[in-house]
């Protein structure tokens, strides 16, 4: 494909918003721009391929399409049909699930659709026989309190937050944590590694309905089928949240115990982190639970978006292809000299190191909240987010940890030692920087000093770093 044609098509859907409405396109400008130019750690973040971006601008967008493949409520759905039953095709044979769902609009949608299948499947509810027998809001009062009655309080046991657990898996913030009753397993302190026999005997106590594993800021692998055997022995569903390292099991770094897949009963993911396609989530199950997973939409959620199903069906045959698996291993390689890199000059790293795409910073070894180091970092030109450490002392707003991921900047092409450069510049920052003080001269756990010349000189740094890299080299907005 011409490189051109990118830069045409990119260009030409640019000057269309803006005979309506400059400003969009100005700010859709900007944003290039602005991703072009910042060196991102964000562990959850990737850049979509053209492809990917291209096939989710058009009349997709106006379809309605609840229901399924072949049997929705809307009138005139063969191309939806078309772009949905490619995207689950691709999912089912990238990941060798027998079922894929790919309607949730993100990840905390898939989530919900995981939950209320499993619910569904296996808590006894004559309530919920109703209402599926039924339209959902033809309920009659009492039939909500019976359902209330029937499906709440059922048990959950999944990672804790600030072990690198999710807010989905049964935390308040979340309506998982109303819907549940939630108990959590967390890390080893001495080894910040999950210890099974813990998560065996939390389990043995609490007999969840669901076992959830997956994280988002949890460095090391998960053996699943330890997680499996665990599930089975108090007969609970296991639930695999692979949001961030879809893109690592798509792409084979994650195999055998590694793989959620073989070993869960249901897989949930996002399609826009590691996996690199477009903002959504999807659904993997066996045959047992495909019925109810399809009853996503309009269980829980809003009518299907078809044109972000045509960009999965994009990225997801994009995974398929060989150069994916590559691009998955440099995640971990890259990840890995970044790891290395830091200790070798002093950072503290919870569990020492990693093996996947992130790595989390103890940055109370720079005598730093996880606040001022985001900041001092990103005054710097270097793009983070402050994460928890296990027991963190600071809780989950100011936190002490800083949380750096690979997928983006390995997607630009930056290599081992280039990690090792941006080693060097985080390492720079922190160790320059010192905690400020409040108005009244205490010590302040969000205000910070450092040196503008510091801040400045490795912004520059930053930038050359990327220079070789251009983000879509073949989109030219002119
Ligand atoms: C990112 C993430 C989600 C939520 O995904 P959204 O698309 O933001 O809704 C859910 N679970 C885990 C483990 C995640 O990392």
């Amino acid at each position: 494909m011409s490189r051109n044609a990118e830069s045409t098509a990119f260009r030409s859907a640019l000057e269309v918003v803006r005979g309506v409405e400059p400003r969009v396109a100005d700010a859709i400008a900007a944003e290039l721009a602005d991703q072009r130019e910042s060196l991102k750690l964000i562990a959850s973040e990737n850049y979509a391929s053209p492809a990917t971006l291209l096939a989710m601008g058009n009349w997709f967008s106006d379809k309605y399409a609840e229901g399924t493949v072949g049997r929705r409520f809307y009138a005139g759905c063969q191309n939806v049909d078309t772009v949905e039953a490619l995207a689950a095709e691709h999912a089912r044979e990238l990941f060798g699930a027998s079922h894929a769902y790919v309607q949730p609009h993100s990840g905390i949608d898939a989530n919900l659709v995981a939950f209320w299948a499993v619910l569904a499947d296996r808590v006894e509810s004559p309530a919920l026989r109703r209402a599926q027998a039924r339209q959902v809001n033809d309920l009659t009062e009492a039939d909500w309190f019976a359902l209330r009655r029937e499906l709440g309080n059922q048990r959950m046991l999944g990672m804790s937050l600030d072990a690198g657990g999710h807010l989905t898996h049964g935390f308040r913030p979340n309506i998982s944590g109303k819907m549940f009753d939630q108990r959590s397993y967390g890390t080893d302190p001495a080894t910040g590694l999950i210890d099974y026999d813990r998560v065996a005997e939390a389990a043995r106590e609490f007999k969840p309905l669901i076992l959830v594993a997956g994280y988002s800021a949890y460095p090391r692998k998960v053996n699943f089928r330890i997680m499996r055997e665990i599930a089975d022995s108090v007969g609970a569903t296991f639930m695999v949240d692979m949001a961030h390292f879809a893109g690592l099991v798509a792409g084979k770094v994650f195999t055998g115990d590694f793989d959620p897949v073989p070993h869960a009963h249901i897989v949930t993911t996002t399609t826009h982190k590691s996996l690199r396609g477009p903002r959504g989530g999807m659904v993997l199950c066996g045959p047992e639970l495909a019925d109810q997973v399809d009853r996503g939409c309009p269980m829980v959620l809003g009518g299907p978006l078809p044109h972000v199903m045509a960009a999965k069906a994009v990225a997801l045959a994009e995974a398929r292809r060989p150069d994916f698996a590559d691009y998955a291993q440099r995640i971990v390689d890259n990840a890995q000299a970044l790891a290395d890199g830091l200790l070798r000059r002093g950072a503290t790293l919870v569990t020492g190191g990693t093996d996947n795409h992130l790595v989390l910073i103890d940055v109370s070894g720079y005598g730093l909240t996880g606040r001022q180091a985001e900041q001092a970092l990103l005054d710097s030109g270097i793009v983070t987010n402050r994460n928890s450490v296990p027991q963190d002392p600071n809780g989950a707003w100011y936190t002490s940890g800083i949380r750096i991921g690979t997928p983006a900047l390995t997607t630009r092409g930056l290599g081992a030692a280039e990690m090792d450069a941006t080693a060097e510049l985080i390492h720079t920052v922190l160790s320059q920087t010192t905690p400020g003080t409040g108005p009244d001269g205490a010590p302040s756990k969000a205000k910070y000093v450092l040196d503008p010349a510091v801040a400045e000189s490795v912004g520059k740094q930053a930038a050359d770093l990327l220079t070789p890299f251009p983000l879509y080299p073949a989109v030219d907005l002119g």
